[in-house]
């Protein structure tokens, strides 16, 4: 609910996001693959910023922009080596928009 009594949804929240792009420096990678596992094809449907798809040899791909750091894939990927995990650099990624 906003001030004047409306609904706002959560959609509408996160954009109010911005984010700042790391070019040619991603902060997620993932680990070249001919099949996904059941985890790292996971990724597609849970991640909430959308940043990983499949490509068209049914490999999972990254674009790490608008990544929200929720963590998500870490902790489903990071522990096998199919992902490699670290934050962004300083001033750069998502920043969040409070209020
Ligand atoms: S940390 Fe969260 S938002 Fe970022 S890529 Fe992983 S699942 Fe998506």
């Amino acid at each position: 609910m906003t001030n004047s009594g409306t609904k706002l949804r959560v959609e509408d929240k996160l954009y109010q996001n911005r984010y700042l792009v790391d070019t040619g420096r991603p902060h997620i990678k993932v680990r070249p693959h001919k099949q996904p596992s059941a985890n790292l094809l996971a990724l597609t449907r849970v991640c909430p910023a959308k940043c990983y798809e499949l490509n068209d040899k049914g490999q999972v791909e990254i674009t790490a922009d608008g990544c929200m750091e929720c963590g998500t894939c870490r902790i489903l990927c990071e522990t096998s080596g199919e992902i490699e995990w670290n934050y962004p650099r300083g001033g750069f990624g998502v920043l969040f928009k409070f209020g």
